[in-house]
């Protein structure tokens, strides 16, 4: 089945707003086996939306379409489609109490205009927006569906979530069954590189992917008549995902995250870990205070920004900081030992860089960070060059901490068994 992605909005065309509606939509239809060939932005004018939904629904099964569906004038996207279809609008009752009770729970007046967004075309499913006032709307015509949705993400993503992709995934008699393969520690096209050969004679299951920073998702999805028989196809292929990453691998559960395995290693070995940060400024911390039931493991975190924190709070030695500098393999091995040893922890990351845009030079440019893990006394320092803003710089310095913690636990591990 194939799909098509409508993007509405003067803005989106002018530049002032990133499309990121379109990658959500095209990556959850991708998950959902629907083909996309074809993404338009077209910007709030009648004529040419009228056209542009047209001609996709000439050679597209699914037409989505996102933004246009507020109270204003020159939103027209279901008016547009309403006339496309050959549909009338009528007041739904329903959308017309909803619309009611948002706006007096907020305690906002409700305007003349507002109407207009209890105004759905004849026949269409009316999908309930409880983040906003625009209601999705989803028309079946002579065997193709055009799906309205609201721009704003945060209204788009929970509808999609809860009442689209539902309804997508029935859309198709065949059932869509997928599992993802979560890699660290490895690039994007190191990994596309050794799965070459099974890209180039995938079917069914197809596998698609997805750069993350500092992480790749490899998504495994097969078309079958019934979920064993699709969940049969995608099992071998990430058996033989697993055993091409191997210690790439950090989970093959969508729900599972970087910083969850991390805590979840943490706990099963009965570790406590503490972090000593200065370019991430604490970032990491609150990447593990993310996943809940941390605080078994997690004593506290510790923000060493300047030298003199570095060696008052962690006794990092003020020759080391003069001789190396404060962003230098010899500083970050001393920030993790000391962490370690002031807060008794049994595995204390440390992170030092330069996140920029100042502060770089030739010898130590920006981007350049030392993440050390300590594990048990066993330390080991990796050196980075991340490129991107300060932002990119620090998020990528947290995901690297994260693998390096992961990788020196499972070492201290695998090196115990062995003793
Ligand atoms: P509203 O009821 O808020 O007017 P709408 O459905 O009419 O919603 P638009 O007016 O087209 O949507 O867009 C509202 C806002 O949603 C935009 O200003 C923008 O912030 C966001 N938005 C719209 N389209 C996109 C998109 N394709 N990608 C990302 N954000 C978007």
């Amino acid at each position: 089945m194939t799909v098509e992605l409508i993007c509405v909005g003067t803005e989106l065309l002018l530049g002032n707003i990133v499309n990121t509606n379109a990658a959500y939509l095209a990556e959850q239809c991708a998950g959902l086996g629907l083909s996309c060939y074809y993404q338009t932005v077209v910007g709030d004018n009648r004529e040419r939306l009228f056209a542009t939904l047209k001609t996709a629904l000439e050679r597209s099964d699914i037409v989505i379409l996102s933004g246009g569906l507020g109270p204003t004038q020159d939103d027209l996207t279901k008016e547009t489609a309403a006339a496309v279809l050959g549909k009338e609008l009528r007041e739904d009752a329903h959308t017309k109490e909803l619309l009611e009770e948002f706006f007096k729970k907020r305690g906002l007046e409700l305007t003349e205009n507002n109407w207009k967004q209890a105004m759905v075309p004849d026949g269409a499913i009316v999908v309930e927006n409880p983040n906003g006032t625009a209601p999705g709307i989803i028309m079946e015509e002579g065997g193709k569906r055009v799906i309205l949705l609201p721009g704003p993400p945060g209204e788009l993503i929970p509808m999609f979530e809860s009442s689209i992709y539902p309804y997508l995934a029935g859309a198709d008699p065949a059932i869509i069954y997928s599992q993802t393969v979560k890699l660290c520690g490895i690039g994007e096209s190191k990994a596309e590189t050794m799965i070459e050969d099974l890209i180039a004679q995938q079917g069914n299951p197809t596998i698609a992917t997805y750069a993350k920073i500092g992480e790749v998702h490899l998504r495994v999805t097969a078309r079958a008549a019934g979920e064993k028989e699709a969940k049969k196809l995608v099992k071998p292929l990430v058996k033989e995902l697993k055993n091409r990453f191997g210690m790439n691998v950090y989970t093959t559960d969508e729900k599972v995250t970087l910083e969850q395995s991390v805590v979840d290693l943490l706990l099963a070995n009965g570790l406590t870990v503490t972090t000593a940060e200065s370019c991430t400024g604490g970032l990491l911390a609150a990447k593990l205070v993310n996943v809940p039931g941390v605080s078994e493991v997690f004593k506290s975190g510790h923000v060493t920004y300047s030298n003199k924190a570095k060696h008052k709070l962690l006794g990092v030695k003020k020759s080391s900081l003069d001789k190396y500098g404060a962003v230098s393999e010899c500083v970050a091995k001393e920030m993790a030992k000391g962490a370690a040893l002031a807060y008794k922890a049994d595995v204390a990351t440390a992170v030092t860089g330069i996140a920029g845009p100042d502060g770089g030079s030739e010898e130590k440019p920006v981007g350049l960070v030392y993440i050390a893990c300590n594990v048990r006394g066993k330390v080991k320092v990796k050196e980075f060059h991340f490129s991107g803003d300060r932002n990119k710089i620090r998020e990528s310095s947290v995901i690297a901490a994260l693998t390096l913690m992961r990788q020196c636990i499972l070492e201290y591990y695998s090196e115990v068994a062995f003793r």
